[in-house]
């Protein structure tokens, strides 16, 4: 079916007030920006709406990225009418014919145009016997429909919808300022920029790397780990740190149970500063309470120590397996499971402390002078721009 519209609901973002505008704001930006290989289609924003033009262009690889924009509620395929009774009927059967034989369907009409001569009970009806008179083998279901056949009547036009397709709900990536995503090669770095981005909040990562120990298809698994990501946002920077130096230091002069605090703690200063450089006023990381040595409350209480950022920890109270489920939703579940070491397991521990404390950790840090290599470590890294990968079409396609 030739469908020349995609209705976009905003669903919470509609209740948030003044903001509102802001949120809509950026959720037109995201929209065209994700779609913007395909140049006919135009995005147009309403008070309560969005719509999606889509002047020929294919549905369905629009369809499937608004599936992962954030602030996206629903949305629903549409086909535009006068507001002419015939004509509202005639797109309604369409729509129900589009689905199998035998689906059950409900006519849920709204007129907000009241100068539309017919009120929605009285459109119910008349649309319903239409359909049911020019089709066969769709029952009626006023309680539980196959399909729900949402006729909206309002001042320009009329639009009629199908089915409801679910969005990922969340805000529009971008409206609640930027973090610092600390990103592993691990499985739960990714999740968490994910849920970071689901509340609005834009990202940049950073990657520390310790070349030769860890190699190149590490750094490309981040990359890639990234690319995923800006999917769901708009385009993600990787700063890479190169971390080598600062790592073998402290794994020479720190005693061995310490040293991964203390590498935690090399990781946050270096976090903070590049966050500082590039105006992001906070770090996420993927840690969860408990999971490993790093992660219980005295770990964090000793590591956290070194800065006053916030830090989102989205993944703090959930289960590995709830954290693997999203990992596998989003796509960098496989990416992560990826064979390449990252720097922690080539430095970590047998048995690192699970309950290191600042004192000892003071005592420690405090006849080394790590602040040449720190500054080595900031100086030395390397930004690479990961950008969602899009079905490029060639720029004359629609001339040959
Ligand atoms: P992940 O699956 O994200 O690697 P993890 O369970 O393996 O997490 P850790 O390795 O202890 O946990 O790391 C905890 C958090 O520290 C990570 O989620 C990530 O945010 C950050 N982190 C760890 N290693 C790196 C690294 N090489 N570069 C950037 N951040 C890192
Ligand atoms: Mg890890």
């Amino acid at each position: 079916m030739q469908y020349d519209h995609i209705l976009i609901r905003y669903g919470e973002m509609a209740l948030k007030g003044k903001n509102r505008k802001h949120f809509t704001r950026q959720l037109e930006h995201n929209v065209k920006d994700q779609i913007r290989s395909y140049r006919k289609a135009k995005v147009e924003r309403t008070r309560d709406r969005m719509y999606i033009h889509l002047h020929g262009e294919d549905h369905e690889p629009i369809v499937e990225a608004c599936r992962n924009i954030f602030g996206i509620h629903s949305f629903s395929l549409a086909i535009r009418t006068a507001n002419e009774e015939l004509a509202i009927k005639q797109a309604a059967l369409q729509l129900l014919l589009d689905n199998p034989a035998g689906t059950s369907f409900k006519i849920s009409c709204r007129r907000t145009n009241k100068k539309f001569p017919i009120d929605s009970q009285e459109m119910n009806q008349r649309i319903g016997a239409y359909v049911l008179q020019n089709s066969e083998g769709y029952p009626v279901d006023v309680r539980k429909p196959g399909v729900d056949i949402m006729v909206e009547i309002r001042e320009q036009a009329t639009y009629v919808t199908g089915q409801k397709i679910k969005g990922p709900g969340g805000l529009p990536a971008g409206s609640s300022g930027k973090t610092l995503l600390m990103l592993s090669g691990g499985i739960d770095s990714p999740v968490a920029g994910y849920l970071a981005m689901k509340r609005g909040v834009e990202i940049e990562a950073i990657h520390f790397h310790s070349p030769p120990y860890t190699n190149e298809r590490a750094k490309q698994k981040v990359i890639d780990l990234a690319q995923t990501l800006s999917k769901f946002g708009a385009k993600v920077k990787i700063h890479v740190v190169p971390f080598t130096d600062l790592q073998v230091k402290v794994h020479q002069e720190i005693p061995f149970g310490y040293s991964m605090t203390v590498m935690r703690r090399m990781m946050l200063k270096i976090s903070e500063r590049i966050a500082e450089q590039n105006g992001i006023l906070s770090l996420t990381s993927g840690e969860s309470l408990g999971q490993v040595a790093s992660q219980t409350m005295e770990s964090m209480h000793t590591i956290n120590e070194v800065t006053n950022y916030p830090i989102l920890r989205p993944l703090i109270t959930m289960d590995k397996s709830e954290i693997i489920d999203i990992a596998k939703q989003i796509d960098t579940y496989e990416i992560s499971t990826r064979p390449y070491d990252d720097c922690c397991t080539v430095f970590v521990p047998d048995s690192p402390k699970t309950k290191p404390r600042r004192e000892k950790v003071h005592l420690y840090e405090g006849t080394i002078d790590f602040s040449s290599e720190i500054e080595r470590a900031v100086k030395g890294t390397e930004t690479i721009t990961a950008v969602p990968e899009l079905e490029e079409k060639a720029p004359f396609a629609d001339l040959l």
